[in-house]
């Protein structure tokens, strides 16, 4: 389902943001590296699918 944009602030993970609380990429955010909003990053393909 969609959700309030997230991303991770690991920089070894790819800089997009997600939408999506299903999405693969997004899932594999554990919590303490999940941060709220877009981070001015490009969307992430897999959310985009989802859409
Ligand atoms: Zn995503």
């Amino acid at each position: 389902m969609k959700v309030a944009r997230y991303y991770s602030s690991n920089p070894s993970d790819p800089d997009v943001y997600h939408d999506h609380d299903d999405c693969p990429t997004g899932k594999q955010i554990p919590w303490y590296n999940k941060q709220s909003g877009d981070n001015g990053y490009r969307h992430c393909k897999d959310c985009e699918e989802l859409d």
